[in-house]
């Protein structure tokens, strides 16, 4: 279970990485509580330009790894205990097995990326989006 007092000041730290804020300073913020192994990873997402912004005409918004099925979900208002996911076996598996364990490389570069008006936008229509649901819920052995 993770730590509400983590979860809060995390929630402080990503509200304070905006569009304008130099990477180093988002860098420093992020290294008070997330690995630097975690945080390199998650910005060798960003460099690459894998962050995909998934919206519809409608407005809604789904996050994607290009090049990946994992589904990521950021901010999960009616999850009060863990409000990130990913459905990579990293994720799931540290979940189980790490204490305090919030964020994959995914869901820290998707979050990141966000703040900062880095994720590649995909307009996408009702097609496209059941498409994308629709690999993100096939199950791929490992
Ligand atoms: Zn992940």
């Amino acid at each position: 279970m993770v730590s509400q007092d983590l979860l809060l000041i995390i929630r402080g730290i990503f509200n304070a990485i905006t569009p304008e804020t130099k990477i180093e300073d988002s860098v420093a913020l992020l290294s008070s509580v997330f690995s630097p192994t975690l945080i390199v990873a998650a910005l060798d997402i960003i460099d690459d330009n894998l962050v995909v912004q998934h919206v519809t005409p409608w407005g809604h918004v789904e996050y994607g790894i290009d090049g990946t099925s994992y589904a990521i979900f950021l901010d999960m208002p009616t999850a009060e205990l863990l409000p990130y996911s990913c459905s990579c076996i990293t994720f799931v598996s540290s979940l189980l097995t790490v204490p305090n364990f919030i964020m994959c490389k995914h869901t820290l570069a998707t979050k990141i990326a966000s703040r900062m008006n880095l994720c590649r936008t995909s307009p996408t229509d009702v097609d496209a989006l059941a498409s994308l649901i629709t690999r993100q819920l096939t199950i791929v052995p490992p």
